[in-house]
């Protein structure tokens, strides 16, 4: 399954969503200048891209319950 990522991912914080180049203090480091939430700056965007990963799952989810009822409980492949 493909998930879009933005591009701005390594500048996001996890914490509260800002994203600033800024952010991120070095390779390893992230800092948000917003509400001051630090972690290592792979950890901060394994978080977001996890964040993102359900949002986007869920507005599937939540789109296909629309269109049709789900019968099946196994995979929901697109
Ligand atoms: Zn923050």
């Amino acid at each position: 399954m493909k998930v879009k990522h933005g591009k701005a991912i390594e500048q996001q914080c996890a914490q509260c969503g800002d994203t600033d180049k800024k952010n991120r203090k070095s390779q390893s480091e992230f800092l948000c200048l917003k509400c001051g939430h630090t972690d290592n700056a792979d950890n901060n965007a394994t978080k977001v891209i996890k964040q993102r990963t359900f949002e986007y799952l869920r507005s599937k989810a939540f789109l296909n319950g629309k269109t049709k009822r789900k019968k099946e409980t196994g995979n929901v492949n697109q």
